[in-house]
C-alpha cells in the first residue's frame, strides 16, 4: 500500500477517522521499510497546533474495576462539553499467541455515527510491561486530531508505569472492597497516579470505606501532593463531571508542559531503545542515563520518541 504522508496527516489533523485510522495502523507496522514514512508522519503530525492544546490522559488499574465503563462515561462527558476525544484501549496480550485475552469485543460504548469520538483497540504484543510498542506514536497521531486522548490500559504490572511515559496525567482506577490496596502499596503503585477514581461508588458503604483507606494510604506515602480522589459510578453517573473537572484541573496545572512532555517521551524512547537494541546496545551509548539525555536533547529539538531512537542506533 503506497502512502502519501502528507496526505494522510492532513486527514489526521482534519479528523478522518479513515485517515486516523490509517496513521495508527502505519505506526503499527512493524516492516522496516514503512519505518521513513512513519518517521516522517510523525514530523509531520508534531507541527499540528492541537498537540500542545491536547490533554492525554492514561487510565489504569485492575481488570474490572470499571474502566472501559469509565471510558465510555468520560467519552460521554466530554462530547457533552463539546470536546472531541480519541482513545486507545491497550488489552493485555499473550506473547505466545498474539491474540489479545480479552479478545475482540468492543468494550467502549459510543456512537458510531459521532465523527469526534474515536476508539481504537491495540493489543500490547507482550511487550514493554503493558503497553504496546505502537503506543506511545498512535498516542501521538491521535493527539494531532483530539481535545482529549484518553488511553487505557489493565493493570497487569509494569504498565502503570510505562502509561505515565506517554500521558499528562495518569488516573488510576479502583474499586471497594477488591484488597488491591495492600498489592499497590507494596509495589509503589500508589506513588505514580495524579488521579484517583474509586469507581462503584453505588455501592455504598463500602465504596466509602475504601475511599477513606485510600486517602489514609496516600498520605501515609508523605509525598510533596496528595493526588485527588474522586468517587465515581457509572451505572448512576455520580462523580463523572467531577473527574473531567479534576483531570482537566491537573493538565492545565502542570507548569511546563513541553519540558514534561519532552522528559517522558525520553524515557519511554529508552524504552523502546531497550527494547530493541537490548542492554549492550545501551552500554554502546554510554549507559541509560547517558542514553537518557542524548534522546532528550533529540525530543527536545523536535525529534519523536521513535526518531529519536532511529537516530541512535547502535553504530
Ligand atoms: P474493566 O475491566 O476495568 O475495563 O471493567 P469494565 O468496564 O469491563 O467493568 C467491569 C464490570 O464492572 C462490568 O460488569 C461493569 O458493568 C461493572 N461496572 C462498571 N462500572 C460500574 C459502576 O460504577 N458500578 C457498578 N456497580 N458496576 C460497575
Amino acid at each position: 500500500m503506497s502512502v502519501d504522508v502528507t496526505e494522510l496527516a492532513r486527514g489526521v489533523t482534519t479528523r478522518s477517522a479513515v485517515s486516523v485510522a490509517r496513521a495508527i495502523s502505519l505506526v503499527e507496522d512493524r516492516r522496516p521499510a514503512q519505518e521513513p514514512k512513519i518517521l516522517s508522519l510523525l514530523a509531520n503530525l508534531a507541527k499540528s497546533p492541537n498537540v500542545a492544546a491536547c490533554r492525554r490522559v492514561g487510565i489504569t488499574g485492575p481488570p474490572g474495576v470499571g474502566k472501559s465503563s469509565l471510558v465510555s462515561a468520560l467519552c460521554r462527558a466530554l462530547r457533552a462539553q463539546g470536546h472531541s476525544v480519541g482513545v486507545l484501549a491497550v488489552d493485555p496480550s499473550s506473547p505466545r499467541s498474539g491474540g489479545a485475552l480479552l479478545g475482540d469485543r468492543a468494550r467502549i460504548v459510543h456512537d458510531p455515527d459521532d465523527g469526534d469520538v474515536f476508539i481504537r483497540s491495540m493489543a500490547s504484543g507482550g511487550h514493554l510491561g503493558g503497553l504496546a510498542r505502537a503506543a506511545g506514536a498512535a498516542v501521538d497521531v491521535l493527539s494531532a486530531a483530539y481535545d482529549w486522548v484518553l488511553v487505557e490500559t489493565t493493570g497487569v504490572g509494569q504498565s502503570e508505569t510505562d502509561i505515565e511515559h506517554v500521558a499528562d496525567t495518569v488516573l488510576l482506577v479502583i474499586q471497594p472492597a477488591s484488597g488491591d490496596m495492600l498489592q499497590f502499596i507494596k509495589a509503589g503503585i500508589l506513588e505514580i497516579p495524579d488521579v484517583l477514581a474509586v469507581n462503584k461508588a453505588d455501592l455504598g458503604e463500602v465504596a466509602a470505606r475504601a475511599g477513606a483507606e485510600l486517602r489514609a494510604a496516600l498520605e501515609a506515602l508523605g509525598t510533596a501532593r496528595t493526588p485527588p480522589v474522586v468517587h465515581t459510578s457509572t451505572l448512576t453517573g455520580e462523580g463523572i463531571d467531577e473527574l473531567v473537572r479534576v483531570l482537566a484541573e491537573h493538565r492545565d496545572d502542570i507548569a511546563d508542559l513541553s519540558a514534561r512532555r519532552i522528559e517522558k517521551s525520553a524515557q519511554w524512547a529508552l524504552r523502546l531503545f531497550t527494547h530493541r537494541y537490548g542492554e549492550l546496545g545501551v552500554d554502546d551509548r554510554g549507559g541509560p542515563s547517558a542514553l537518557r539525555a542524548e534522546l532528550s536533547r533529540l525530543i527536545a529539538s523536535g525529534a519523536s520518541s521513535l526518531s529519536a531512537v532511529a537516530q541512535l542506533a547502535p553504530r
